[in-house]
This record gives C-alpha cells, sequence and structure tokens, in this order.
C-alpha cells in the first residue's frame, strides 16, 4: 500500500479498513453486496410509468439483475427537464418489486423525503450532485436502510470517504460506495470513469466498491467495456441504466442500454467476472504489505 495512504485515509476510522474490520457485507434481503457475488443493479434513469418500469424490470431480473434501479425524485441540470414522478414513482417501484422480487435503489435529495422514501427503498441512493449534503447524509445514518452513496463529480476520494464516515457515525454501517466518473478536461465521454478508485478504496476501506458506468461514459456503446473493467478491478458490482426504449427515455436515454444490449452485455461478463478473484488475491498481498510494515 501506498504508505502516505495510511494517513491520508486513517482519519476516517469507522470507514477505513483495519485488521479487526476487513470488510463490510451488505445485506439487502437475500443479497449480499462487498461478499464473493458481483451485484447487478440495473433499470431506467427515471421512473416514467408502470409499463416502462415492469417491463424493465422483468427483462433485467431474467438477464441476472437483482436490484432495480430508478429515480422517483430526479436531480436534474435543467429545472425545464423531466423532475420524476415523486410518490407515484415510489409505488410504482414497490409494485415491480412485489412482480419480480428484485430489491429497490432509488435516490433521495433532501433530508424530509427520507422517511418517506425510506418506506418504499431497499437501498437509498445519494447522488453525485448530493455527495456534500451533510444534512441528507446525517438523515441517511437514521434512516434503517442501506446507502448507495455516488461519488461527487468533482470529488476526490477523501472527500467521498469523509461523507461515507458522516452516514456511518450517524448510526448507519450500511455503506455501499460508487464510483460514477468525474469531470476532468476531457469532453469525448461525459465524465471520466476513474478505474483507479475502485482498487484504492477497496484496499483503504472496508465498504462495498460498485461501479455506474452509464454516467461515467453518457453512451451506450462503452458501459459493457467499461462494465468488463469494472469487474477486473475487482468491483462488488454495478449500477446500470436500461431502457425499453432509450431513444424515448425522459432522461439520459443516450447512455441506456437496450433490453438486448443489456442481455448481452451480462452473458458476456461471464469471463471477467472469473477475474475479479485475481484482483482480490492483489489486495490481499497490498494489504498484507502495509501490515508488515
Ligand atoms: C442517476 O443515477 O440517475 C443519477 C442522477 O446519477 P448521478 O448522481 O451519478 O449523476
Ligand atoms: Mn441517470
Amino acid at each position: 500500500m501506498n504508505p502516505h495512504w495510511n494517513g491520508q485515509f486513517s482519519c476516517f476510522h469507522l470507514v477505513a479498513k483495519t485488521d479487526e474490520h476487513p470488510a463490510t457485507v451488505v445485506q439487502v434481503r437475500d443479497i449480499e453486496i462487498g461478499g464473493d457475488d458481483f451485484v447487478v443493479m440495473a433499470g431506467p434513469c427515471a421512473v416514467e410509468s408502470e409499463r416502462q418500469l415492469l417491463e424493465t424490470a422483468e427483462s433485467v431480473a431474467v438477464a441476472g439483475a437483482r436490484i432495480l434501479r430508478g429515480g422517483a425524485y430526479k436531480p436534474r441540470s435543467s429545472p425545464y427537464s423531466f423532475q420524476g414522478l415523486g410518490l407515484e414513482g415510489l409505488k410504482l417501484l414497490r409494485k415491480a418489486r412485489e412482480a419480480t422480487g428484485l430489491a429497490i435503489v432509488t435516490e433521495a435529495m433532501c433530508p424530509e423525503d427520507v422517511e418517506l422514501i425510506a418506506e418504499y427503498a431497499d437501498i437509498m441512493q445519494v447522488g453525485t450532485r448530493s455527495m456534500e449534503n451533510y444534512a441528507l447524509l446525517e438523515a441517511l445514518g437514521r434512516c434503517g436502510r442501506p446507502v448507495l452513496l455516488k461519488r461527487g463529480m468533482t470529488a476526490t476520494l477523501e472527500d467521498l470517504l469523509r461523507s461515507a464516515q458522516v452516514v456511518v457515525m450517524n448510526g448507519n454501517p450500511d455503506v455501499i460506495l460508487c464510483e460514477r466518473g468525474i469531470r476532468t478536461f476531457e469532453t469525448a465521454t461525459r465524465n471520466t470513469l476513474d478505474i483507479a478508485a475502485v482498487p484504492v478504496l477497496k484496499t483503504v476501506s472496508h465498504l462495498p466498491v460498485v461501479v455506474d458506468p452509464s454516467h461515467a461514459c453518457g453512451v451506450r456503446s462503452l458501459v459493457p467495456v467499461l462494465s468488463r473493467a469494472a469487474a477486473v478491478v475487482g468491483a462488488d458490482g454495478l449500477l446500470v441504466e436500461v431502457h425499453p426504449a432509450p431513444d424515448q427515455a425522459l432522461s439520459d436515454g443516450t447512455q441506456s442500454l437496450t433490453f438486448a444490449q443489456f442481455h448481452e452485455m451480462m452473458d458476456d461478463l461471464r469471463p471477467y467476472l472469473a477475474l475479479r478473484g485475481e484482483a482480490h488475491e492483489f489486495r490481499e498481498q497490498v494489504t498484507a504489505g502495509r501490515s508488515a510494515r
């Protein structure tokens, strides 16, 4: 391990990896995130209608996803864009869970909404724009549901772990970190996927780490290859946008996969998942090196 990391991250003692606390496995219904399984969360950017959500849920479940994503409250860059269905969207997510058995991950944008959303969601998502909303993080610390914490688009890994620490110190140990791409000078992709974030976070923190390739690149053609990269560097899962008709999506259509593309991506992931074990072995060596130092 880079000796600098010890000092840099050890102040976040509740989320830093130690010999006593090497790994957190977040239990969501019968799903374990941060253990041996590679857990795929998939679905539309935004819940738009009953038909759109149920069709997507059924399709991603058949392909092997375990968790359905879908925003009911949407933090849109433009105030003129579709803002989500709100409570109606939450009710549709619950219906999709009943129909498919998939667990639900959906975003909370403000502390006032946390209690209501926690009644419907299995995992509470914190979006990139909210990573430093400390009032929200504190409320999520008390919400009784696991939290999927997305990295702020201009946040360092230290910033991300600081936010994770806020959730944990307010009473919630079940935090899943999410690398979703950061802002750089590159413009060919929507954001820049910081793939190194995965092995760094998995080395310095005990929390599970998932990758969101959809928001990282912004174009659907790159999502499968970035998903493979995430598996190979040892991520614990993915968060992927899928839509029945991406060109008509009310949000993030250009980066959403069709059902066929998602199924193909899941099939093609298999050989890469076998390589996750090697990433874990590498990490154990690095961690052992730290202990020996
Ligand atoms: C989303 O998951 O649809 C979303 C808004 O993500 P992010 O916060 O990463 O932009
Ligand atoms: Mn989106």
